[in-house]
């Protein structure tokens, strides 16, 4: 009898919590329980970009950018976060990343690192996470996210959880950091769109709302990143100039400026001569 009574209670006993829920990194603490899993689909839904749904990145303006090149651009949130920079570079062509073909593969590594060095290079940074996830959107985008220097707290897996927990960082501070990043990416080619912070008169509610670029308002942050809207596909911007697999010129060059060197003018002139942006996102 009580055999029986606890083999019928076993489907629904939890599972018990993983060890990260004891790390020091984990955010949360308390009663915690696991959830169910959702049976699996048959057929996983469009994301977006896919099947009868549109494109954001395609259908974005440049001016939605903080820096574009002939191939890449790199987008800010909408509003400063928690953490001290969370950019995402895209590819212009409507491609993920096994798609790529050699020349953008390539350029990815060279835009890869050289966003890496302009995000880590800022005041108050102590690491720069690269992470794809692809869920979302079938447009190739990376997130860069930046650690605050010395929270040794938010090192590792939890990273862009903490980006929507900790207060976000001053709308004066964001803005720098971004024409910052802008202006050291535009060293090598492309056109840096993020200016430098102004004075601000306004009340920062105001500056809020005058901030704009409502068409990311879904990305606000890596985690509400992943909610959706339903749009419609742009086959146009399929390849472009892309390259072939086999043109793969680009030599992913070499010795990144430090930001000062950057604003100093102290440039590979290579780069912007090979692939505009062998640039960025
Ligand atoms: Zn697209």
């Amino acid at each position: 009898m009580v055999d029986s009574t606890r083999v019928s209670v076993v489907p629904d006993t939890p599972p018990a919590l993983p060890d990260f829920t004891q790390w020091p990194s984990f955010p949360f603490e308390g009663d915690l329980r696991v959830k169910r899993l959702d049976d699996p689909v048959p057929v996983e839904p469009p994301r977006k970009g896919e099947g009868h749904r549109e494109c954001t990145a395609c259908n974005a303006p440049d001016d939605a950018y903080i820096w574009v090149g002939e191939r890449w651009r790199v987008r800010a949130m909408d509003r400063p976060t928690g953490l001290p920079m969370v950019l995402i570079l895209e590819s212009r062509t409507h491609l993920d990343l096994g798609d790529l073909p050699n020349l953008l593969a390539a350029e990815l590594g060279v835009m890869t690192v050289r966003l890496e060095r302009a995000i880590r290079s800022l005041d108050g940074v102590g690491r720069v996470h690269v992470n794809r996830w692809g869920d979302g959107s079938a447009h190739l985008h990376l997130w860069f996210l930046a650690r605050p220097y010395g929270r040794l707290q938010l090192r590792g897996t939890f990273l862009s959880l903490w980006d929507s927990i900790l207060p976000p960082i001053s709308e004066s501070q964001w803005r720098e950091n971004l024409a910052m990043v802008a202006a050291w990416l535009a060293e090598f080619g492309g056109r840096p769109l993020a200016e430098p912070p102004r004075i601000q008169w306004q009340a920062p509610s105001s500056l809020a709302e005058s901030a704009g670029r409502e068409e990311f308002e879904e990305s606000v942050s890596v985690i509400e990143s992943e909610e959706e809207t339903p749009v419609t596909v742009d086959v146009t911007d399929g390849s472009g100039d892309a390259g072939e697999p086999g043109s793969v010129g680009v030599t992913p060059t070499v010795g990144e400026p430090t930001l000062t060197d950057a604003r100093v003018g102290n440039v590979d002139p290579r780069l912007p001569a090979t692939s505009d942006d062998p640039d960025r996102r």
